[in-house]
This record gives C-alpha cells, structure tokens and sequence, in this order.
C-alpha cells in the first residue's frame, strides 16, 4: 500500500462547522495532555478531564474543565476520549478496568500517547473486541504549539471515527490521516523523529565548527536554514523518487565524490578539537554503499545500505 496516496488533510475536504462543539474527554493532563485540553476548550468544546493526580485538573477547571473524580464518570460524559498518558503501561492501567465493565463500548478512542506501531495495533484490536472505534495519533509538536493550524497531528486507524470528528482533531492542529493501519502513525512519529534528530545533531556539528572561530550560532543558523531550506530541500525532492524507484543515477554528485568531501569536513573538525563520531558515521555508512557498487550513484543510494537485507 502506498500511504502517502491515502493521506486526507484538512484542505482536501470541508467539514461543516458543527452547531454545538462536540463534548470530548481528555484522559491525562501532563504537560501534553493538558495543552489538549486547554485548546480543546478555547475552541468552546464542553471537555471532562481526568487525570491520576487530580491537583493537575484546577487550572483546567478554571478555565470551564468539568473534572472528573474517576475514569469511570470521565467516559460517561462523552462518546469522544482523548487519552494522551505517558505510556501503554499507563494507559492499560487507567482503560483495562473500565473496559472490563463494558465501558468502551460505542467510544471513539483516539489515543495520543506515543509508543511502537505494533503496540498501536494491538492497541487497536484490543479497543474493537471491547466496542470502541480506535484512532492512534502521532503529535508533531511540543504542547506550546497545540492549537496552532500549521502543526501536524498524524492519525491512522479508524476512517469512520476520523471523519466523524474532524473538526473537532482540527482544534488541535492541521489532522493528517495516513491510512487504515492503526500503526501508521506511530511509524512517521519515529521516522520523523529520527529525521529531527539527525537533523539537530548536524546543525549542532557545524554550529560547534563554525562557531570555533567567533562566529554566532544565530549567524550560522541564518545560513544553515537558506541550505536546509533551498538547496538540501531540492536535494531531497530529486532523491524521493530515485528510492522510490530503485535507481540512482549519479547525474549531481556521487557518493565518491561526498566521501572525498567529508574528509574535508573531519579534518577541519579535528583540527579545532570537535567531536568527529557524526562526520566519521556517516563516513563509513557511505563507504559501505560505495562497496556495494553504489560509488558512481547518487546519495540517495545509501538507502540501499540503510535497508540491509529486508526489501
Ligand atoms: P508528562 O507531562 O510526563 O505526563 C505524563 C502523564 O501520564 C500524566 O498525566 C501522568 O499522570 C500520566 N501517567 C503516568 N503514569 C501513569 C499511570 N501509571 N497511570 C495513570 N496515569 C499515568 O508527559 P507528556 O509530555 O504530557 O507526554 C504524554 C504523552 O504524550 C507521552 O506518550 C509523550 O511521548 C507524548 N508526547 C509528548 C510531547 C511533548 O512535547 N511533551 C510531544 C509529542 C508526544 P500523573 O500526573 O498522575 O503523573
């Protein structure tokens, strides 16, 4: 399947605005949970909280939060259950007993705790032998940014219970369904994650680098964004499709070419006593593609190495 066909976002179909904003149950209020609830609210949607230490629940109150005293009376108030707690451990622990009593049933469970796409699955099948519709969620964001249009909420799992809420996913951020797979986004959650990381660790290098001879890290961010954002990106947009099709012409620069260059990059970090554990992996991981007879091909040929032995 190719997910990224089946992806709905929020500027390929209009949902009509609802008359009265749905009521929804917000199940754990750490500092993601309650930045949920809090946009949840400021969107005008009549939310219950509950969360195990009941002290996080006032400043909610405050602000219209109907806080509830157990599990139990929070999934009575409504048919939609936001559940972002810290892990699945935690989550069973909160949804195992109420499920028991037939709670579940008729809920659309949207869950935004993070965890492994298999746990998301069997997170799913678990909800449907007990009633519920099942949505996992990936949040692209720290809490300060819930609420925000341009922050994306990746969803996959239940299409019904997905449509059905929409409007009200979009007062979180901009909702992207990947597909029918429960563990859809969990898996972009971690490949973006990565991506970030990665990301992070290489303007770190530079910004050490770079800033080992007076400059700022502001004034090399300025020009690490315009290479991020223009050339890298295009880089990037050229690369998609050759992975996509297996073949990796070396028509720009070739991964002989690149391991030549991060010599480059490795001696100037040396010479100024920076950590070369980045540079001198990404060495080694082009040199592996080189010797699988990738060394005339494109960057984008790593991949080949990345993947090992499962196609
Ligand atoms: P947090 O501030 O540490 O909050 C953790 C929440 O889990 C609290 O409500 C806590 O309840 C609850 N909890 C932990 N163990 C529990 C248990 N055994 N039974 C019942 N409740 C339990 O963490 P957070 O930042 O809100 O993160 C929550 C989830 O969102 C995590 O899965 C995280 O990966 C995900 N997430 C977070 C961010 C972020 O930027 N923070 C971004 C994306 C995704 P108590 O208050 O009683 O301890």
């Amino acid at each position: 399947m190719n997910a990224t066909s089946d992806i709905h976002t929020n500027t390929t179909t209009v949902s009509p605005t609802p008359v009265s904003p749905t009521p929804v149950t917000v199940i754990g209020l750490g500092l993601m949970g309650s930045a949920l609830a809090a946009a949840l609210l400021d969107a005008g949607h009549p939310t219950t909280v509950w969360n195990r230490s009941p002290e996080k629940a006032k400043p909610l109150a405050d602000r219209g939060a109907q806080v509830a005293a157990t599990p139990e009376d929070a999934l009575a108030a409504g048919d939609l259950v936001l559940a972002c707690v810290l892990d699945y451990d935690a989550l069973h622990s909160v949804l195992d007993p109420l499920a028991a009593n037939g709670g579940l049933a008729g809920k659309s469970l949207v869950n935004l705790t993070s965890g492994a796409p298999e746990q998301a699955e069997e997170m799913a099948r678990w909800a449907a032998s007990h009633g519920a519709g099942y949505l996992d969620g990936g949040i692209m964001t720290t809490p300060p940014g819930v609420g925000r249009p341009e922050m994306m909420f990746l969803y996959s799992g239940s299409e019904e219970v997905f449509e059905a809420h929409r409007t009200t996913l979009a007062t979180l951020g901009d909702p992207l369904h990947l597909g029918a797979e429960p563990g859809l986004a969990s898996l972009y959650d971690s490949a973006l994650l990565g991506l970030m990381w990665a990301a992070f660790t290489g303007w770190l290098h530079g910004t050490a680098l770079v800033t080992s001879q007076g400059t700022t890290a502001a004034a090399f961010t300025r020009i690490a964004l315009r290479w991020l954002n223009g050339a890298v990106s295009g880089f990037v947009t050229t690369y998609a499709p050759q992975v996509d099709a297996g073949r990796y012409p070396g028509d720009d620069a070739t991964v002989d070419v690149q391991i030549a260059a991060i010599d480059h990059l490795i001696h100037a970090a040396q010479a100024r006593g920076i950590d070369n554990a980045l540079p001198e992996l990404l060495k080694s991981t082009m040199e592996r593609a080189a010797a699988a007879g990738h060394g005339g091909d494109s960057y984008a040929s790593v991949v080949e190495v990345l993947r090992g032995d499962r196609r």
